[in-house]
């Protein structure tokens, strides 16, 4: 399998059916080349910290104990950011924050508020980095929020995202002296702000078989202000390409978030894909008496940016889909899991 980086950090501490993805809001004071949610100061679009909340709370109830908070940039409202993290810190949720850390514009400043956002129950903060992000946030405002993580004792992981701009990218990586630090990046999603930038962006990533395709956990439950609840992290602004498949479990507006869990906790398709990271369905699929043969043939030697591609394909196949939906059931998933849960 090719290896994007050491299957290490808080994502890899918390189960995949624990989490909760939470993108606040569509807005942002950037407005990236490549970002999935094509965010940026015009986008309308968001939660309020009510929704949230009954959100987080109907989720407790269904074993969610991990919340993760983005956007667009949700520090645009940070009163809201607090009030959502003492929320979910009261149901006991472990909560994250993805920022592009604008607001963190002096040292002093970012420790500041990174100190009101620890004491609302923020464990750990997710500042991006890249030449996209450079256009609307000095590398400075990372640094001191970077500082303002060891500092405090905050869990800080660094969102990358490798450009196609080499020369930028490891400019950056001098700057930040990011030698020897764990960087988590993804792997392409071919929507965003500007589509020349994706287009070039297909040129500079790889496309992979199934069989070298990486998995940075990507399969978990998200929600977004449209109200839609998708299992997937790498939403984008309509997740037109998730309607219709497993990942897509419903809108929130029109059914409730209560129904919406049950039917993501008897899917077993996506209750599968959380308890067995790719590649596991990749060689029961290849392994299998009985379809082996036809996926093999079909898929095999197929690319994709990603996992999350891969599954879509996948569910786009009426044969496989039905094999799943069959044989999936039967599953034992392992006990130590099962008693996790
Ligand atoms: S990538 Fe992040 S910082 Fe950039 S526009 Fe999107 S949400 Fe904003």
């Amino acid at each position: 399998m090719a290896e994007y980086y050491p299957k290490t950090g808080v994502c890899y501490d918390h189960t995949e059916r624990s989490k909760i993805y939470m993108i606040y809001t569509f807005g942002c004071n950037a407005a990236c080349d490549h970002c999935l949610v094509e965010s940026g100061p015009k986008k309308r679009g968001k939660l309020d910290p009510t929704i949230a909340g009954e959100l987080l709370r109907v989720g407790a109830a269904h074993g969610k104990n991990f919340l993760d908070l983005s956007g667009g940039e949700m520090m645009l409202y940070p009163k809201e950011v607090l009030e959502v993290a003492s929320i979910a810190r009261d149901l006991g949720y472990y909560v994250c924050l993805n920022t592009n850390a604008y607001w963190a514009r002096t040292p002093t400043k970012a420790r500041s508020m990174l100190s009101r956002l620890q004491e609302a129950g923020v464990q750990a903060i997710f500042p991006s980095a890249s030449a996209y992000h450079l256009k609307y946030v000095p590398l400075e405002r990372v640094k001191n929020l970077r500082q303002a993580c060891w500092d405090l004792g905050v869990t800080y992981e660094l969102n990358w995202v490798y450009s196609d701009q080499p020369e930028t990218d490891e400019w950056i990586k001098q700057e930040m002296g990011l030698d020897g630090e764990t960087i988590y990046f993804d792997s392409l999603t071919t929507s965003g702000n500007n589509q020349e930038t994706m287009d070039r962006l297909k040129q500079v990533y790889t496309r992979r078989v199934p069989n070298d395709l990486d998995d940075c956990l990507s399969v978990h439950l998200g929600v977004n202000p449209h109200g839609h609840v998708v299992s997937s992290c790498q939403m984008t602004a309509t997740n037109e390409k998730f309607m219709g498949t497993p990942f897509f479990l419903g809108n929130f507006y029109e059914t409730p978030f209560e129904e919406i869990l049950r039917a993501e906790q008897e899917s077993p398709v996506v209750q599968f894909l959380y308890r067995n990271p790719h590649p596991a369905l990749h060689r029961l699929l290849a392994e299998d008496g009985d379809i082996g043969e036809y996926y093999r043939t079909t898929f095999t030697a197929r690319t994709y940016y990603g996992v999350t591609d891969y599954y879509l394909d996948l569910f786009r196949d009426d044969r496989i889909m039905s094999w799943m939906e069959q044989r999936l059931p039967e599953i034992t998933f392992p006990r130590a899991e099962l008693s996790a849960s």
